[in-house]
């Protein structure tokens, strides 16, 4: 197949999703608009302010440090869960606490705080507002502030209300201006949950009080600075719309993935947030319609982020050679004009001898028609 011939076949796959309501973005498509009275300028603008808070993420850190230290709020940093888990219950025990409230978030999910801290003896989500542990959406660093974000009211008053705070967040979630957040929050909550604002939200900047935490957490994430392009990924703000766009997605969902991270997201980032061995293969789950970077409302790369990851894995060799060769006939198979115009039983046969043969365990291979598309287009051609 062709470039041009791939293309056509991508657009009718797409329109028949579309037609039969799998892909969703159309419906999203017109409230973004009323939203917005440029609605890609503000994608621009918002994946840039992200970019380039990722990109300067260095001087970012010391800023709040700094900002953090002056207005005499701890901050610690945790490599990884292990690291965090350490510091929280040190923190507990020293302050004799044994109930303890935790807002679950995808975040706190990809930690397992409630059921390690479960199983070392703490209570966990009692009546007791003694302390709770809380994600804000950012942390802003020329301010020393954290930006809070509830579900409801009775979230905010717990969180606002417990006698001692541990707030933790990813280090990809500082931002070094206040007035950045207006619009990458509108985008959020649109994208989100088809809303213009969450109505529970608050810049909170903490002063001078012992029983406040900060937990800045990296849990993989710095593999994801080594190259320019694998940082675009830090951006995302979860709002998952890539995932509801996926086509791939909506037909397996979330269970063979056995992971918080999910989707055409979760493709290009796992096997960098976890290891490369187990999760290489995700980047190969795709076929590669461009939905998800097309909807992500922070621009990022989703497509080619994957195509990046398959080429990095195929050149490191993360992919057996038996695979790697199979993937070398394939190329070489698919890329000639001519073999792909030769009879169907020739096509056949070759698949079934050097690929199906390798492939017992996998899925059946489908018919080849007897034209290859090139084939019905250059026929059509002539008969008009
Ligand atoms: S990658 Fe983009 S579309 Fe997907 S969850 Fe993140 S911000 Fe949303």
């Amino acid at each position: 197949m062709n470039t041009q011939e791939y293309k056509l076949f991508i657009s009718e796959v797409k329109k028949s999703l579309l037609e039969k309501k799998i892909l969703k973005y159309t419906d999203n498509e017109l409230f973004l608009k009323s939203l917005f009275s440029n609605y890609s300028y503000a994608r621009k603008i918002a994946a840039n302010i992200r970019v380039k808070n990722i990109n300067n993420i260095e001087e970012n850190i010391i800023l709040l440090d700094k900002k953090f230290n002056e207005n005499k709020i701890n901050i610690n940093w945790a490599l990884d869960y292990d690291n965090l888990n350490t510091k929280i219950i040190k923190y507990l025990n020293n302050n004799k606490i044994k109930d303890i409230n935790i807002i679950e978030t995808n975040f706190t999910r990809e930690l397992g705080i409630d059921k390690s801290l479960n199983e070392e003896g703490f209570s966990i989500n009692g009546e007791n507002n003694d302390l709770v542990i809380f994600q804000p959406l950012y942390l802003i660093s020329n301010t020393g502030s954290l930006f809070l974000n509830f579900s409801s009211y009775s979230q905010m008053n717990m969180v606002l209300n417990s006698k001692h705070k541990l707030f933790i967040i990813p280090f990809s979630d500082i931002i070094r201006n206040q007035k950045d957040i207006e619009i990458l929050l509108k985008l959020y909550y649109s994208n989100k949950y088809n809303e213009e604002f969450g109505s529970y939200s608050s810049i909170y900047t903490p002063l001078n009080d012992i029983n406040i935490e900060v937990y800045i957490i990296d849990n993989g994430r710095t593999n994801l600075l080594e190259t320019r392009e694998n940082r675009k990924a830090l951006t995302c703000f979860d709002c998952d719309a890539c995932k509801l766009n996926c086509p791939v997605y909506q037909l397996i969902g979330d269970k063979p993935y056995n992971n918080v991270f999910t989707g055409p997201y979760a493709n290009v980032v796992l096997p960098y947030l976890e290891n490369i061995d187990s999760y290489k293969h995700l980047s190969f789950n795709c076929i590669l319609c461009g939905n998800c970077t097309n909807v992500c409302p922070l621009n990022i790369p989703l497509k080619s982020l994957m195509i990046s990851n398959r080429n990095m894995f195929y050149e490191m060799k993360y992919i057996g050679l038996k695979y790697r060769n199979k993937i070398k006939r394939l190329k070489n198979y698919l890329i000639s004009r001519k073999k792909l115009n030769s009879k169907q039983w020739k096509k056949t046969l070759y698949f079934n001898i050097f690929i199906e043969r390798q492939n017992k365990n996998n899925r059946i291979l489908p018919v080849f028609s007897k034209l290859s598309l090139n084939q019905i287009i250059e026929k059509e051609n002539e008969i008009q």
